[in-house]
């Protein structure tokens, strides 16, 4: 089955820098039929304030991969809101320029703080997809900087023409799907914690086969677990073709 990964971290805490790691994932990842892959960036490397330089060096490994298999991997730019809009700007205009097709959120901030305007309206303004950290808050309960379902719902009314993909739908749990039901703009990626046997045809059940997206976290998760969510389900195989390739195909524009 031909798919497209919407959420992984090809560098990782250092680990998959060199040419010879990236060379080595692609030819992994096909074997599993995984055509294309979003790079999200060492999101974490430099703890969860990077400074700009140091949002910059990730973004700038994201762009080397890229360069080097350019039919496979697609940027997103990892940002850090609370840097001010100045620094945001700066960053989104150098990613949009590499030929980034979005904007990672992580751990600096909550998807409803202020900070986070600049980064919504460049989004709009230069059609690009967010992808949102988000997880159950009643599990983490750190939310100060850990977004909740709750909180993508509320960045997501703000700003109803950005598409943001919510990210590990297994942390966010079946109140996550709830919480996002009724907003178009919002789309789920299968990742987060260990596979739940359901969670998957509730999402499709909640919002449609065409706002859940196939997405493993690697290396977090490995491909076959991953993917098994999916291939595992009672899903149609329809169902199954647009969550593992055709949905993200649509929403990153791929030919
Ligand atoms: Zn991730």
């Amino acid at each position: 089955v031909k798919s497209i990964d919407v959420h992984t971290h090809p560098i990782f805490f250092g680990e998959g820098r060199s040419r010879r790691e990236a060379a080595s994932l692609v030819k992994r990842a096909r074997s599993f039929g995984i055509e294309r892959m979003v790079a999200l960036g060492d999101v974490l490397v430099h703890g969860r304030l990077p400074t700009e330089p140091q949002v910059a060096a990730i973004n700038d490994e994201t762009a080397q991969l890229m360069r080097w298999h350019p039919e496979f991997f697609i940027g997103f730019g990892c940002l850090n809101p609370t840097l001010g809009e100045r620094a945001v700007q700066h960053e989104v205009e150098r990613v949009l320029a590499l030929g980034f097709r979005g904007l990672k959120l992580e751990l600096s901030n909550n998807a409803r703080d202020a900070c986070m305007a600049p980064v919504m309206r460049l989004a709009d303004r230069h059609e690009l997809v967010v992808l949102q950290h988000a997880w159950s808050q009643t599990v983490i309960r750190e939310r100060r900087f850990h977004t909740d379902p709750a909180d993508v719902a509320v960045l997501a009314r703000r700003y109803p023409n950005v598409p943001i993909i919510m990210a590990h739908l297994t942390g966010c749990g079946v109140r996550g799907v709830l919480e996002v039901q009724h907003l178009r703009n919002v789309f789920v990626d299968t990742s987060g914690a260990a596979p739940e046997e359901g969670i998957v045809d509730y999402a499709v059940e909640k919002l449609g086969a065409e706002r859940v997206l196939y997405g493993s976290d690697w290396p977090i998760r490995d491909f076959p677990v991953a993917l098994a969510r999916i291939t595992g389900s009672d899903l149609s195989a329809s169902a199954r073709r647009r969550i593992l390739h055709d949905n993200a195909r649509h929403l990153l524009r791929l030919p």
